[in-house]
């Protein structure tokens, strides 16, 4: 079967820095796949090519049979808003919107009326056990609180691919572990395929399987579930 998405050979340097020098990455529909490998090798590099976040020097990334760098910023943006989720280390909410309207924006960004969107939050919201905080602000919650709902509201689209950049980096164990439970099991539910990038093998064994990228390179590594 083709994958979803396929990044190859990507090279990307900035200035005389070398952050990617001939990278992979293929995720099928519905995995989750791990990106591993030391800091500074080149992870956040790749999982932003991949997304479509940054350009690569050169090697291409296709998604869905299309290739990213043949669509404009317009159709290109487009795609990372429907199609794709993002959930990061810390700091993506917005701390003057509630709970609930942080997990509406990327509808409302998307132009869906705000009843509809925070209609469709509510329920999303609902459905992850979330519902309780939705009038919070982001400074009300804990740090496990406000990832999960960084997790909604990167569902809240229904995207085909979530990436997420260090979910838990900022989290103490248990609760990075809820965090992982609570993004795989809504991901697999929804069908949505995952690139988990991480440097917690504890974070990395939810994953299908793994690659592990070493000088911006990557190698494939068997999976643990
Ligand atoms: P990792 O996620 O594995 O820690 P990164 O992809 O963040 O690795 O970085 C790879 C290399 O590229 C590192 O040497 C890093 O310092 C460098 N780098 C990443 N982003 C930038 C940037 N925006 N400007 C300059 N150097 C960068
Ligand atoms: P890192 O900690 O790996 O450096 P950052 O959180 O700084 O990652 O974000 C890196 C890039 O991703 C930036 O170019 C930023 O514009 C983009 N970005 C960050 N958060 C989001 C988000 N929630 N949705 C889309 N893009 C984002």
């Amino acid at each position: 079967m083709t994958a979803l998405l396929m990044a190859e050979q990507l090279h990307k340097t900035y200035g005389p820095t070398v952050a990617l020098a001939g990278a992979d990455l293929a995720v099928h529909a519905g995995e989750v796949v791990s990106v591993m490998g030391p800091s500074g090798s080149g992870k956040s590099t790749l999982l932003h090519c991949a997304a479509g976040l940054i350009r690569p020097d050169a090697g291409r990334v296709i998604y869905a049979g299309q290739a990213l760098a043949e669509l404009g910023d317009v159709r290109l943006s487009a795609v990372r808003r429907r199609e794709f989720g993002f959930v990061f280390q810390f700091g993506q909410l917005v701390p003057e919107l509630t709970a609930l309207q942080n997990v509406a924006l990327p509808l409302r960004l998307d132009g869906v009326p705000r009843r509809t969107a925070e209609r469709r939050a509510a329920g999303l919201m609902d459905r992850l056990g979330l519902a309780d905080r939705a009038r919070s602000r982001p400074g009300q919650l804990s740090g496990g609180q406000q990832q999960r709902i960084a997790v909604a509201r990167a569902l809240v689209t229904g995207p085909k691919v979530i990436f997420a950049d260090e979910p838990t980096g900022a989290l103490d164990s248990v609760t990075g572990e809820q965090v992982m439970d609570m993004l795989t099991d809504a991901a697999r539910e929804s069908g949505a395929a995952v690139v988990l990038v991480t440097h917690d093998a504890r974070v990395a064994a939810y994953a299908d399987r793994g690659v592990v990228v070493r000088d911006g390179r990557s190698a494939s590594r068997a999976g643990a579930r």
